[in-house]
């Protein structure tokens, strides 16, 4: 929402998505989300998902001070116009332990769709590693949040090998048009094409890159070395493997002999 053309390029999506079964969905903190505007959104996304991490004492530590209003107001706002608002949680140290009631709470308010997160190994969170909750104590609270809220204490993945990582499912595109898999994965190695320059055309052809992260069988990439053991949990995500083991030989040849041995 801080790009004063937000509005113009979420009509532009929607325009070129034409038949195809394209979601236009906004990530945002809330900023500039007005009464106004929340209507405006309204014709033009089909989701708009918020960024929420906590009460608010904790919420404005982790995204800067006023953050937790400014999302709240917009919650509002979203909701007076219509929309369902999402929520998006990111688990970090200083959340981890009032998750399950933050998830209440939130539920409280009508929320429906929530996605929780472990902190990415990305921007802020490489300089600040105290924030990395941990796998076990990210488990351990969103398994407290399921059963405090009733829900069943199933794999949250999504039948994909590998869970709910989505790699090969996604682009990430960034502003001078370079796209990749997903925003953890913004590295030279897994750059897909540059839609500036070629368009998103060759990014998606059927034997590319990206095509075979989707097809890749993460648990079995797991099982080639101890290392890489965490791909096969069903919270896993790729990017975050990657990055911690970027020297381990399977990685060889930019990650793709690996996925060439996997699909035969
Ligand atoms: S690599 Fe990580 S951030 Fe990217 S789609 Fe998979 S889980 Fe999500």
């Amino acid at each position: 929402m801080v790009r004063g053309d937000i509005l113009s390029l979420l009509r532009f999506c929607r325009e070129k998505r034409g038949s195809c079964d394209t979601l236009v969905a906004l990530d945002t903190s809330g900023a500039g989300i007005t009464g106004e505007t929340a209507l405006a959104l309204a014709g033009l996304a089909d989701t708009v998902r918020l960024s929420l991490d906590g009460p608010e004492e904790i919420n404005d530590r982790q995204r800067g001070p006023g953050s937790y209003k400014t999302a709240m107001k917009a919650f509002e706002n979203l909701r007076e116009a219509g929309f369902e608002p999402e929520v998006g949680v990111t688990v970090t140290s200083l959340n981890a332990d009032v998750l399950p009631e933050f998830l209440g709470t939130l539920v409280e308010l009508g929320c429906r769709s929530i996605s929780v997160n472990m902190l990415r190994p990305v921007g802020r969170a490489t300089e600040n590693p105290d924030l990395q909750p941990g796998k076990e104590r990210f488990r351990r609270s969103v398994s407290l949040s399921r059963k405090a809220l009733g829900l069943s204490a199933e794999d949250n993945g999504d039948g994909k090998p590998g869970g709910s990582c989505g790699a090969g499912r996604y682009l990430s595109i960034l502003p001078d048009g370079g796209i990749y898999p997903c925003h953890v994965l913004h590295l030279e190695e897994f750059q897909l094409g540059n839609a500036a320059e070629n368009g998103l055309g060759p990014s998606l052809h059927p034997d590319g890159l990206l095509a075979r992260l989707r097809r890749l069988d993460l648990r079995k990439l797991a099982l080639l070395d101890p290392e890489l053991a965490d791909l096969g949990e069903s919270d896993t995500c790729l990017g975050r493997v990657y990055r911690a083991t970027r020297n381990n030989p399977q990685w060889d040849d930019l990650h793709l002999k690996a996925i060439r041995k996997l699909d035969k």
